[in-house]
């Protein structure tokens, strides 16, 4: 333990934030770096407790007292070590993550726990800076031959473990960049792209392939890849939308999130705003659904000049504890969330709340095939056999008048047209065995297009562990 009772003599500082007056001018990311004396005073707070609960919730298991106690002593090379030999990108997590392991946090009984996330982006900056973080090449190359379809996170992961391993890897990406939803998905003010490229760089030094523009099943038979690779590893991610009862087919001016918000981050990679299918400025807004990709529509709306924004929420609003005790610890207690983007809107519009729970759309009006508003009603929530279900309440109909719905209602499976003979489910999600193994010989599946829609943490682990069935199975 870096220093015996720290954590008595030091509160929680978080990293420093920009206003949201000032984070909506621009989509820098907007969470500067925790400067080294922080770092260190904030590590001390850690105490290193007999079962490190954080470690158990991080998805990846970093190993957090120990990174924390070489920040506390100032040896931050060994603290890197320690990180990167579990996670292979601690500069996506570190920002990205919404860190399941402060959950766990021993202290996070009765007081706030370790910044641990803030110090896990400390310490693999500092490395970059330092030049510490280099392209690990192989010992000894192998023959076997792999492919991964998709280079999100879990895709990326796998490609790291196995190229340092000796193999040969191709990452095989539809889109025209590699990093998946790191990229085209999360807005650039919670993740710069220059991060992303700055690793995939040092994936190509180690020896990774990336073929672009690729679509497998389209300009590359599923088949002749999993005859021609040794092995083949299906990291598609978990795209396709969930769809709302009410149909918006060939209606004008009602959208996925993702047609937004991949839209907004390719214009912003490529400096121009000139193709733009959408466009949200001096329109009103509805967002349906409230999950994090809705959050994200809202702050890159407000960043594109929108006139109004209104959140429909079906779930009921949460209503925050006021004990001070965290009795359902390890675990958080379920509180009201306040996004970052749902503070720029209160700001921003001068509206206490854009988000209406408890309701939901029932119709949209349309006049030449163009929204032009919709129908909304209320709901109750009431258990019926031990299941919460919810029933319009008969009077609470409205119209409201939108320009533009953003449909941010979650994610089913990958997109598995073109791959002849994988079995799958009814939601898309890729059928596995207990070592990530399809009903395909040599194909194996990962990251969300196995589990469903998650994280980049977990995505990450996901990649780790399917590399190592690889190897298993390459080496029988
Ligand atoms: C809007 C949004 C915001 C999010 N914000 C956060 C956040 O703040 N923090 C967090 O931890 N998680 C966040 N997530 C979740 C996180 O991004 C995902 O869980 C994670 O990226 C999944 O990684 P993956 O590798 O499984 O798939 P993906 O990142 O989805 O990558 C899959 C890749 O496969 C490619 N692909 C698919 N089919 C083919 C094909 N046939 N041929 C070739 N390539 C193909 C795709 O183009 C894509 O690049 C967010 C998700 C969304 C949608
Ligand atoms: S990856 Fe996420 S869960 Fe793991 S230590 Fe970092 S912030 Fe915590």
């Amino acid at each position: 333990m870096g220093k015996i009772g720290g954590f008595l003599e030091k509160n929680r500082e978080e990293n420093m934030c920009d206003s949201p007056e000032e984070r909506v001018k621009t989509y820098c990311e907007f969470n500067p770096l925790m400067d080294e004396l922080i770092a260190q005073e904030q590590a001390t707070r850690c105490m290193e407790c007999g079962i490190p609960f954080c470690q158990f919730f991080c998805p990846v298991s970093n190993v957090i007292p120990e990174f924390n106690d070489f920040v506390c002593l100032g040896k931050y090379k060994e603290a890197l070590d320690i990180l990167e030999s579990t996670n292979n990108f601690p500069e996506f997590t570190g920002r990205v993550c919404p860190a399941p392991c402060e959950e766990g946090c021993v202290l996070n009984i009765r007081n706030m726990p370790v910044t641990i996330k803030n110090i896990e982006l400390f310490i693999v900056e500092k490395g970059f800076k330092e030049g510490w973080i280099v392209p690990k090449l192989a010992k000894k190359k192998r023959n076997e031959k792999i492919a991964i379809v998709g280079s999100g996170p879990s895709g990326l992961a796998c490609a790291q473990e196995l190229v340092r391993k000796g193999y040969s890897v191709n990452v095989i990406e539809q889109d025209e960049v590699a990093g998946g939803l790191l990229v085209l998905g999360i807005p650039d003010y919670k993740i710069n792209k220059g991060i992303v490229a700055r690793r995939i760089k040092l994936l190509e030094a180690e020896g990774v392939k990336f073929t672009l523009n690729t679509k497998v099943g389209r300009d590359i038979s599923f088949e002749a890849l999993h005859v021609e690779y040794d092995a083949v590893v299906l990291c598609l991610g978990a795209q396709l939308p969930r769809e709302l009862s009410v149909s918006s087919s060939g209606i004008k001016g009602v959208y996925h999130a993702m047609e937004w918000l991949t839209q907004t981050n390719r214009n912003n990679r490529e400096h121009n705003h000139n193709n733009e299918k959408i466009i949200v400025r001096d329109k009103n807004i509805l967002v349906i659904g409230g999950g994090d990709t809705g959050a994200d529509c809202i702050g890159t709306s407000i960043r594109e000049g929108a006139r109004s924004i209104t959140q429909i929420i079906r779930k009921c609003k949460i209503e925050n504890p006021q004990t001070g005790f965290n009795s359902n610890w390890p675990y958080s207690v379920k509180e009201f969330d306040i996004s970052t983007s749902h503070e720029e809107a209160t700001v921003y519009f001068s509206k206490e709340n854009i988000r209406e729970f408890t309701s939901v759309c029932t119709e949209f009006i349309t006049k030449d095939s163009k929204i032009v508003g919709v129908k909304l009603a209320l709901v109750a929530w009431e258990e019926i056999r031990g299941k919460r279900v919810s029933k319009i309440i008969n009077g609470s109909e409205r119209s409201v008048d939108v320009d533009v719905i953003f449909l941010a209602l979650g994610f089913l499976g990958g997109n598995l047209q073109g791959f002849e003979g994988i079995s799958h489910g009814d939601d898309g999600c890729v059928k596995y065995d207990e070592n990530y193994r399809t009903n395909l010989r040599n194909v194996f599946v990962a990251g969300d297009t196995r589990i469903g829609q998650s994280l980049v943490v977990t995505a990450i682990s996901e990649g780790r562990k399917v590399a190592k069935r690889v190897e298993e199975f390459l080496n029988k």
